[in-house]
């Protein structure tokens, strides 16, 4: 195993090997997403090592989440083990994976300098938060107690929330699972986001109404991106109050077929809903939804306006400019029930 990549990363490789051999596999697969495919070379080289007869497929494919598991490739190569990399398990799976399935988290490793813990001082001083609710996203779980610690020795109270779902770990949030932040709402001044990107951050900022901050252990920063949240909020609300002036009298509703992305409970809300309002609806599945996919539909039928059920953050990161309205289904009740007061998301 080298390369500095691998190396930067915390990997269970023990669980790992222990599960294939636990399960008597032969074959495996590995799905990774992009930003981590680099350690499928270390994985299947360490694999390999220590099991050489294993045979592994890599799914070249993307990925962005545990809630994305390529069903159509497992089924076509038929594994005895899958291993999915960079996540834990998504809480809202609703199709059964009929093979059996390790996650293996890839942990960022880095610590809290004193030169970041100023850094960001500096900035909660901006905004007079002395309380401090710490989320994440899973590869840096383990830096929030530390983070915790170190802002305590400067006389800042830091909190650490437990998601709903107890496949989460304490702090993790997802891009469409925000209940570790939202336990500690009223105990907090603000919030830091320990992720790269904005992403997160960008989530949380639609439903809270607090300062939102970033700090990447990447770039070594801690930003507060309150201009690009002006501008996402600004841009929802002016879709949703154009559409609640407007007559709707056609949706399409885009439905995932991942295994966590295919939700069924809420597309049948979504159209009763529907129904209750008299608009007429077309149902259409999608593994990944790109503009061009969008494009021919609209062609073909010109809706009114789409609502994707899939990954709610489609409307907001990749269709938020998009010619015809393209929302999430929180935004849809938000319209239809007549509830703008407050940002409901994502469902
Ligand atoms: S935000 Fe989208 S990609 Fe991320 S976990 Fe949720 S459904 Fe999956």
């Amino acid at each position: 195993m080298s390369g500095s990549f691998c190396e930067s990363y915390e990997v269970d490789y023990q669980a790992l090997i222990n599960t294939i051999q636990e399960k008597n596999a032969s074959t495996v697969f590995i799905q990774a997403p992009d930003g981590l495919k680099k350690l499928y070379k270390c994985i299947g080289e360490h694999i390999i090592d220590k099991l050489p007869s294993i045979k592994i497929y890599y799914s070249a494919s993307p990925s962005f989440g545990a809630c994305d598991i390529p069903l159509e490739e497992i089924e076509a190569v038929k594994p005895d083990l899958v291993i999915h990399i960079g996540h834990n398990k998504y809480p809202f799976l609703s199709r059964e994976i009929n093979y059996d399935i390790i996650y293996l988290p890839a942990y960022y490793k880095w610590k809290p300098t004193n030169d970041i813990i100023n850094m960001l001082i500096n900035e909660l001083k901006k905004y007079n938060a002395e309380k401090i609710g710490l989320v994440t996203s899973i590869q840096h779980v383990h830096s929030l107690k530390e983070i915790a610690e170190k802002l305590g020795e400067h006389g800042y109270i830091a909190y650490i929330g437990k998601p709903t779902y107890n496949v989460m770990m304490p702090g993790q949030i997802l891009g469409c699972e925000y209940s570790a932040a939202l336990k500690i709402y009223s105990k907090v001044d603000a919030y830091l986001v320990v992720a790269g990107g904005i992403f997160h951050a960008l989530g949380l900022s639609l439903i809270v109404d607090k300062p939102v901050l970033i700090l990447d252990p990447y770039r070594l920063q801690v930003t507060y991106p309150s201009s690009d949240i002006k501008r996402l909020k600004a841009k929802r609300y002016y879709i949703l109050s154009k559409l609640r002036n407007e007559v709707i009298r056609n949706v399409g509703v885009i439905i995932g077929s991942r295994p966590g992305q295919y939700r069924p409970t809420l597309i049948k809300y979504i159209e009763n809903l529907l129904g209750e309002h008299g608009i007429k609806y077309y149902l259409f599945t999608s593994t990944y939804l790109s503009r061009e996919q969008l494009i021919s539909i609209d062609n073909a039928y010109n809706l009114d306006l789409y609502v994707i059920t899939s990954c709610p953050r489609l409307p907001i990161d990749d269709f938020n400019d998009f010619y015809k309205p393209v929302i999430t289904p929180g935004e849809l009740v938000m319209i239809l029930k007549n509830i703008m007061e407050k940002y409901v998301y994502p469902w």
